[in-house]
């Protein structure tokens, strides 16, 4: 508790009000900012956290009463989001200070916040020798720091974190205690006298004698090795970004062959000269929550080609941790930052099983003795047609909750679907997604799925009666999903799913055209979907169109190897044995067509398999290391001085067909001609999204709404989206796309807990 002596005048104006303050208003300082303004106002009373709301008495002169609310609307700190003040006049009681009471328990949700970079003022004292805090890794203030990494229960004190372990010095006790200073109650403030340490271990026999840490470690990248280095949510591997033979050696041992690896740089300077950074590119490598932004390399850019094999863009990431400032700094390069991991298994976060399973990847471990509470994967942003985009929401964004535009009658789970798994709980009008958790068919992943669902019912409270799950009834999210007991299940079609998470994001419950384009969903009518037009809203769905339907060949084969989507096409045009390279190099291509051709292989809409089948069609890849590489390597192919496009028939047979195999037929004519692949592919992209456009306009002239809603992984394709949005908006439609929600299936528990409320309601 904390008292300062401002004391009221008497006057027959006093007043006094109850006010109320919802929003992310704990953990970022929202109390030492109360205190000051009541202070500055020479108001009395006090302030505490209750529940998700901070709750505030004060009293003074009715006018200074106002200015104060002003404030509370106006000027809150920086990381704090107001969504609602309410306020009740009551009855002065004649107190003479204003206190900061402690937080009272309540049953109600509560927020926790999401962690934070480093500030501008933290960075400042890690760097000034003069500081107590010089060089210390650990420092933070109520405007940075950890937070959901960190946090075990509810209220956010630092008993419920795992700073409780470590008791504050008189002088860090002094600053926690001290309303006009910036560490007043941040609750994992720290310093080298009283908190967490590093550790430099060596992995390798005869490693070097021990001295600092982070000179060590910088030493070790220097020469080339792997490092593992302890990060806000998980383990990292790091090594020379801009030497190739370093980041070989990374790949070779995590077993991970094409799919890109993450770069930090040190500042913004830093980033421009390696990428094209445009000013949403700055806001988003700039942004406290730190993302990966997705960048497009300049022509001399130094970074190791290894780093993205066969990928013109490389995802960049700024320091949020004054360890990584500090670390970047003694190496002086560019760094590789990638998942502390071998390839697919979850992130490694407990110190013991980080040694275990590092072992064989990393010479050395950069680690440190505050322990990670969840693990939060780095979160992924693209700059997309003029906005922003997530590609995955995780660390710095999660568990910041999302407004539910039709609130829960009660309290939901969607379970998500398969890959790229989140789960997400609402209660209310407010829903919470999880960090990203990742491909449950990993039986760590599916341990990391139970505890996320079990995490976060406990940080916010939230008992689920309602569990919403995927239609697919192999999904393990399916399973656990049917398996809990006393609930009500509610199954939500894959792309309903994905169109109910545009329209979250947009805020929106009014019917549209959803365009759902991903590579797989279990369909109502039990065939794989993926090139869907459905006409929805949040409590329902009706499927309109749909890209051509076409075999599958070997479900989960198909989706690795694109040549075999290929095959499928040039049987489909009577030309199975077309003489094209790729038939050359596919000693099984003749087992595929026949395959195909039976009634054994599956049948999917997907607009991910046309875009698999074009791409290996003309050479783009026969073979994909990770989900969804053909396409975004077709994307990446794209002449951008090219403005033709090819043309796909629509046709009505009760839903409406969009052949695809006209895209796939007229870039084999094109590539028989001679043409080449950037050509193609800008014809193939731009034939795609005019067809989007054709098949909504369709639908609307049928009695359709007339707002879209672009959804489903295949959006996060800059070109595809753009043409279609400028298709879209050209013919007078509203354009609804994704933001902070990711098109991919990192958004499908959100949406599934969104039509769930819906339907409830009715
Ligand atoms: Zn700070
Ligand atoms: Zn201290
Ligand atoms: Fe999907």
């Amino acid at each position: 508790m904390t008292e300062t002596g401002t004391t009221v005048e008497d006057g027959s104006n006093t007043r006094r009000h109850r006010i109320y303050v919802r929003g992310t208003v704990q953990g970022v300082g929202f109390r030492p900012f109360v205190h000051q303004a009541a202070a500055d106002l020479g108001l009395v009373g006090w302030v505490r956290n209750e529940g998700s709301s901070v709750a505030i008495e004060v009293e003074g002169p009715g006018e200074r009463l106002a200015d104060f609310r002003n404030a509370l609307e106006g000027s809150p700190p920086p990381l704090a989001e107001v969504l609602e003040v309410l306020v009740t006049p009551i009855e002065p009681v004649g107190e003479t200070v204003f206190q900061v009471l402690a937080s009272e328990r309540r049953d109600e949700p509560v927020q926790v916040a999401s962690d934070i970079a480093t500030c501008a003022d933290c960075l400042a004292e890690v760097l000034d020798p003069d500081d107590r805090r010089h060089g210390y890794a650990f420092t933070n203030c109520t405007n940075c720091g950890p937070r959901f990494t960190i946090v075990d229960q509810v209220p956010y004190d630092r008993t419920n974190t795992t700073m409780s372990a470590f008791t504050m010095c008189e002088a860090c006790r002094a600053e926690y205690e001290d309303t006009s200073n910036r560490r007043f109650h941040a609750q994992p403030t720290c310093c080298p006298d009283c908190g967490p340490s590093l550790t430099l271990t060596d992995l390798s026999p005869d490693g070097p004698p021990p001295n600092d840490p982070i000179d060590r470690a910088a030493a070790r990248l220097l020469d080339g090795e792997v490092l593992a280095v302890k990060g806000l949510g998980g383990y990292h591997l790091a090594v020379l970004a801009d030497s190739e033979s370093a980041v070989e050696r990374l790949r070779s041992r995590k077993h991970r062959e094409d799919k890109p690896f993450a770069v930090m740089v040190p500042d913004l300077d830093a980033a421009q000269g390696l990428c094209e950074v445009d000013a949403i590119g700055e806001d988003l490598l700039t942004d406290p929550a730190r993302p990966i932004v997705l960048l497009r390399r300049r022509p001399d850019c130094p970074i190791a080609d290894a780093v993205g094999p066969h990928t013109t863009e490389v995802g960049l990431m700024l320091p949020y941790t004054p360890l990584h400032h500090l670390l970047l700094r003694a190496v002086g390069r560019p760094l590789v930052l990638t998942s502390g991991n071998a390839s697919d298994e979850p992130i490694a976060y407990r110190d013991d099983d980080a040694r275990r399973r590092l072992a064989g990847i990393a010479d050395a471990i950069l680690s440190h003795d505050r322990p990670i509470r969840i693990r939060t994967d780095d979160s992924v942003v693209r700059s997309v047609a003029g906005q922003p985009m997530a590609i995955r929401r995780s660390r710095g964004f999660v568990p910041d909750s999302l407004r539910l535009p039709v609130p829960t009658r009660r309290p939901v789970l969607g379970v998500g679907a398969e890959l790229k798994s989140t789960v997400a709980l609402a209660d209310g009008d407010r829903a919470v997604v999880s960090h990203h958790i990742g491909d449950l068919r990993h039986l760590e992943t599916h341990g990391s799925f139970l505890e996320a669902i079990e995490h976060l019912g406990r940080l916010f409270q939230i008992e689920p009666q309602v569990v919403a799950h995927d239609l697919h009834p192999d999904y393990l999210s399916t399973a656990h999903a049917t398996g809990i007991e006393g609930v009500d299940l509610v199954g939500v079609q894959h792309h309903h799913a994905h169109v109910a998470a545009c329209l979250v994001d947009n805020g929106r419950t009014d019917e549209v055209i959803g365009v759902a384009f991903d590579g797989t969903g279990h369909g109502t009518d039990g065939t794989s979907w993926g090139g869907e037009f459905l006409v929805a809203d949040l409590a329902a769905s009706t499927r309109r169109g749909h890209l051509e339907v076409l075999p599958l060949p070997g479900g989960d084969a198909a989706m690795r190897e694109p040549w075999r989507m290929a095959a499928v096409h040039l049987a489909h045009l009577g030309d199975p044995m077309a003489e094209t390279p790729l038939r050359g190099r596919q000693p099984s291509w003749d087992d595929v067509v026949a395959l195909a051709g039976s009634d054994l292989a599956g049948r999917t809409s997907s607009a991910g398999r046309l875009f698999d089948a074009v791409a290996a069609l003309v050479g783009v890849r026969d073979v994909a290391n990770y989900e969804g590489q053909a396409a975004i390597e077709f994307e990446q192919r794209v002449d951008p001085s090219e403005t033709g496009a090819y043309r796909a028939g629509l046709f009505d047979d009760g839903t409406l067909v969009v052949r695809g195999s006209d895209l796939f037929a007229a870039a084999l004519d094109d590539l028989r001609t001679g043409i080449d692949v950037g050509r193609i592919a800008a014809r193939f992209h731009h034939g795609l999204a005019d067809a989007v456009v054709e098949t909504c306009d369709r639908i609307r002239a049928d009695g359709g709404p007339e707002v879209v809603a672009l959804t489903g992984g295949v959006f996060l394709n800059r070109v595809l989206l753009t043409r279609a949005v400028e298709g879209l908006e050209g013919c007078g439609f509203e354009v609804l796309r994704h933001r902070e929600i990711p098109p991919n299936d990192g958004g499908i528990s959100l949406g599934q807990v969104a039509v769930a409320a819906a339907f409830d309601r009715r």
